[in-house]
């Protein structure tokens, strides 16, 4: 079976000027394309050959590990920055947010703080358990909330490929930046949803 990376759902040159063309060019034309042609050889001679991308992250590790769980990251990532940017929080996501964090500029410090606070690389995660107590989760590397049996709801990558072009060294400053193209919709459509991962997703 061959995982086929899903074509962006906007142009490269969209989420200017906090992600430039150039940045989305290498992120997603280059290293995400990687993790799924890198995916698409280790699999090949596994008995996880078939299974969903979600699968394969729940029962494997190394190489195969690392490969599946960024590709799946990564979609994730790019697709809560499709379509209507930059709308507001709302509803029951944004009841939650203010009963778990306090209120909505709380949650967007803390969130920010844990991701700079991520050692390396890595991700920081919005996730939520089926019954929508939500948390903040800082994943070293590939990691993702769907190994600890809890729901991804947003994802900020902290990786350097994700902003050097941009931002240098400067992490604090893109993962703020990152709000301003946000697409909540997105985001509380999946809390809605709160699907724990066993199907195909792609
Ligand atoms: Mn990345």
């Amino acid at each position: 079976m061959t995982y086929k990376l899903p074509l962006l759902q906007f142009k490269e040159d969209a989420l200017e000027p906090v992600i430039s063309a150039k940045t989305m060019s290498f992120h997603y034309g280059k290293h995400t394309k990687a993790y799924f042609d890198n995916l698409n050889k280790l699999i090949t001679e596994s008995p996880l050959n078939g299974k969903s991308l979600e699968e394969i992250i729940i029962n494997s590790k190394g190489a195969i590990f690392n490969n599946a769980s960024q590709a799946w990251n990564h979609i994730f990532y790019f697709s809560q920055f499709a379509g209507d940017r930059n709308n507001k929080l709302g509803g029951d996501l944004r009841r939650a947010i203010e009963r778990d964090f306090g209120s909505e500029i709380g949650f967007k410090e803390r969130f920010v703080t844990e991701g700079v606070n991520i050692f390396g690389s890595g991700w920081v995660w919005l996730s939520s358990d089926v019954e929508g107590h939500l948390q903040i989760d800082k994943c070293q590397n590939a990691d993702n909330p769907i190994l600890n049996s809890r729901i991804p709801l947003l994802a900020f990558d902290v990786w350097e490929h994700a902003y050097y072009l941009d931002y240098q060294n400067q992490r604090a400053e893109h993962l703020s930046a990152l709000w301003m193209i946000l697409n909540w919709e997105i985001v509380e459509k999946r809390y809605k949803e709160r699907t724990i991962f066993k199907d195909k997703c792609f």
